[in-house]
């Protein structure tokens, strides 16, 4: 399809050239695809002028642009306060200098961001991000989506999202350290536990909070919850780490669950071997599901009898512990390595994008189709381009957004912010009780808004149950 906004058909090859083979693999030549509706289009061309270049925001804004835009159609209200508009611009962003000093002693210079989406449901919250490949429009649709996905759990939290181009492979601890210290001490006035509370993301994981954690303490000179996904000696909730891959198998089941079917005996392939990729991992182990792909920037492993426990533990060890690349694995474990491959290739029933944005294209989506694929759930945050979102839900196929299935890790930050606020520490099980039925909720939330002849349209029931709770906040709360 083309582009009927005012601009020259979009092919974005954006960035690929700036940075080495680790963004070359996953971000694809994108088009984002022109409506067939003119209310949407006209939406979309004002986006478009307003926020020329952004071209993942523009992606993030048309998909909920498709769905809510006939919904207002009968929420004139909404329509009249002009609420969609003003979600899709920032309530403030913040860009800053990041100085910090390598161990060979060269000077070096990043840049820091974070963009405060929306306040109108709680305290801004949202992760941060160190990737190379950051930029304010990725950022950007990282706030946007949050907004829908924090509405979503119920749990009164704003959006937001954060981080820097700083790239933590092949940093030593110490430059971590010097790096997260100089970081936080810029976004220092910005954040507060009732004010903005960041998290992690890709490239921020428990070391890198640890270090902010304590240098924000050291500057304010008291303790509190400002951050999420903290070491349980420190105000961490248990079940954090596990949250979002749990989720997301959670969020997969509820799907599976509405059909009648379990995951039991399915070939599922996993993207990514980080966080979110390797609990979803073990939780469709637990659910004697077969995982016969995990993958890094390099390349991706095939395992075509299924990932094992001993396998699992391994690669735990090797990301979390060793920082080591996924071949390392395959070479262990006398697997496949496919040098600078992608994991949809692999004949499956169910895909667990759990990497990056756009990581699964039209192409890709076709692959995965004519291969069988009938589940889709997005661990990451739009990991398919709007083409392959066009392609699985014309299909009919069950397709779980990152919005909503994705949703566990914020639903355990929010129950991290109310242990900390209390000052009491909930067992694992019911932090894993409480994001089990949190899950369940988001999936009747998409049942509610986007159930249709007895399917569910998730892109639909998302979006909409997303909007419509932050809508009334707005509504209630004045042109603000
Ligand atoms: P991690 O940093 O722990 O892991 C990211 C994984 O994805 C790594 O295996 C990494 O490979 C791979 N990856 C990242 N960028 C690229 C790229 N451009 N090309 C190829 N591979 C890439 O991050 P998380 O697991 O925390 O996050 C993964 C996704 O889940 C992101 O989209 C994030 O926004 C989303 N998410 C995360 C949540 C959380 O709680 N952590 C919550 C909700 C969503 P390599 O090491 O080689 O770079």
């Amino acid at each position: 399809m083309s582009i009927l906004y005012n601009i020259p058909k979009i092919v974005f090859k954006t960035r690929n050239h700036c940075f080495s083979k680790q963004n070359l693999l996953l971000m694809p030549i994108n088009d984002v695809e022109s409506s067939e509706n003119p209310e949407v289009r006209s939406f979309m061309e004002l986006i478009y002028n307003r926020n020329p270049n952004e071209l993942e925001f523009i992606q993030a804004v048309q998909e909920v642009a498709e769905v809510v835009i006939p919904f207002l159609e009968d929420h004139r209200e909404y329509k009249q306060a002009k609420i969609l508009e003003s979600i899709c611009e920032p309530e403030r962003v913040f860009s800053f200098r990041i100085p910090w000093i390598r161990d060979s002693g060269e000077y070096m210079i990043n840049r820091g961001y974070r963009i405060q989406m929306n306040s109108a449901t709680g305290p801004y919250k949202g992760g941060l991000r160190f990737h190379p490949s950051l930029n304010y429009s990725v950022l950007k649709f990282l706030a946007f989506e949050q907004v829908f996905k924090n509405s979503l759990t119920n749990m009164n939290l704003g959006a937001a999202k954060g981080g820097s181009d700083f790239d933590p492979k092949n940093k030593s601890d110490r430059e971590i350290m010097g790096f997260c210290q100089s970081f936080i001490t810029a976004l220092f006035p910005m954040i507060g536990p009732e004010m903005d509370i960041p998290a992690g993301d890709i490239g921020v994981g428990p070391r890198e909070i640890g270090f902010m954690f304590g240098q924000y303490k050291r500057l304010l000179r008291r303790f509190n919850g400002v951050i999420t996904g903290k070491g349980s000696s420190y105000g961490g909730s248990l079940m954090r780490p596990e949250a979002t891959g749990y989720g997301n198998v959670y969020f997969a089941k509820e799907m599976l669950d509405y059909h009648d079917e379990t995951l039991k005996g399915k070939k599922c392939l996993i993207s990514g071997s980080g966080n979110v990729s390797l609990y979803t991992a073990e939780k469709l182990l637990e659910n004697d599901a077969k995982v016969v792909s995990l993958s890094d920037s390099d390349g991706t492993v095939h395992i075509p009898d299924g990932l094992t426990g001993e396998m699992l533990e391994f690669v735990k060890d090797l990301k979390f512990n060793r920082r080591g690349r996924i071949h390392e694995f395959a070479e262990k474990f006398d697997l496949e390595h496919k040098d600078e491959e992608k994991p949809w290739g692999i004949p499956c029933d169910a895909a667990f994008p759990c990497a990056t944005q756009n990581e699964i294209t039209g192409n890709d989506a076709e692959i995965l189709l004519n291969n069988g694929c009938r589940l889709i759930s997005e661990g990451a945050n739009m990991p398919c381009t709007s083409e392959a979102s066009r392609l699985f839900r014309e299909k009919g196929i069950l397709y779980g957004i990152g919005k909503a299935a994705n949703a566990g890790g914020v639903t355990v930050s929010g129950l991290e912010m109310t242990q900390n606020a209390i000052g009491y520490t909930w067992t694992k099980e019911a932090v894993d009780k409480l994001l089990r039925e949190n899950m369940k909720k988001i999936h009747q939330q998409c049942c509610k808004y986007g159930e249709v002849n007895g399917k569910v349209d998730y892109i639909k029931g998302a979006n909409i149950a997303g909007f419509v709770q932050v809508a009334r906040a707005m509504l209630a709360q004045g042109h603000v």
